[in-house]
């Protein structure tokens, strides 16, 4: 394992029957038995804005590190992935939708998949005291290389705008929606003011990558603690830009 892992989670909990988009989901046994296999092989995680620092050469390169992230803001990351990270003491980043606090994540309907309440920003507010990073994951979830470069400004400029009103702190980071981005959108990420973007091309993240376009390893339903190892240790070349298992939503 050289780099920084940055796993790419989505919703934790209980779930039956995940036969698509298996990358948004994770049980939360296998979960447990994740943080687990990180702290039993004494693997550094660390938050994404010490990984970023790390990356630009700010602060110096861990040996290896593990960054979590779980896009979309899902209330179940509250109830199920929260208590365990603390309990394990590893910090985490949440992408929040701006426009979408408090909502649904209605955009998985179209897969037809149930629709799970979005945190509202009692709930941010109150991740954020607890040590979770929170950054966006645009204003309306949608795909960023369909758009103009004035509109992919917009949806980065305006949710960070938003939630930084929102949780009266600097939002550092950005994740682009279903992992859609072109260099327009990096271009717009760093305008914006971001640290980083991460993408859902899959490998670890090394120095000399573009901070706006940070690769990451999905976790996979299907992913136990040996799927888990094996990611975890899963050389850095995002190279080919092959997507990681499972389409995300
Ligand atoms: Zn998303």
């Amino acid at each position: 394992m050289s780099g920084i892992s940055i796993f790419m989670y989505h919703q934790v909990g209980t779930f039956r029957d995940i036969r698509t988009h298996r990358a948004s989901y994770c049980d939360v046994g296998r979960f447990r038995a994740q943080m687990n296999t990180l702290r039993r092989l004494r693997v550094p995680v660390i938050s994404m804005s010490d990984a970023a620092l790390a990356l630009s050469g700010q602060a110096p390169m861990p040996r290896r590190a593990a960054v979590l992230t779980f896009d979309d803001g899902c209330r179940n990351f509250r109830e199920n992935a929260l208590p365990i990270l603390e309990e394990f003491g590893f910090p985490s980043i949440v992408y929040a939708i701006a426009g979408m606090v408090g909502g649904t994540a209605d955009w998985l309907a179209d897969a037809g998949h149930a629709t799970p309440p979005l945190m509202n920003w009692d709930e941010l507010r109150d991740l954020q005291q607890r040590g979770v990073e929170i950054g966006s994951h645009s204003l309306h979830h949608i795909r960023l290389a369909e758009l103009s470069p004035v509109g992919q400004l917009a949806e980065m400029a305006d949710s960070k705008a938003l939630l930084e009103d929102g949780l009266g702190r600097e939002v550092r980071h950005m994740c682009y929606p279903y992992g859609s981005y072109n260099s327009d959108s990096m271009r717009a990420a760093a305008r914006a003011g971001y640290m980083t973007g991460v993408t859902c091309v899959r490998g670890a993240a090394s120095p000399g990558f573009d901070p706006m376009a940070l690769p990451r390893k999905a976790i996979s339903y299907g992913d136990d603690r040996f799927g888990f190892m094996w990611k975890l240790f899963m050389k850095d070349a995002p190279k080919s830009g092959k997507i990681a298992s499972g389409k995300p939503l």
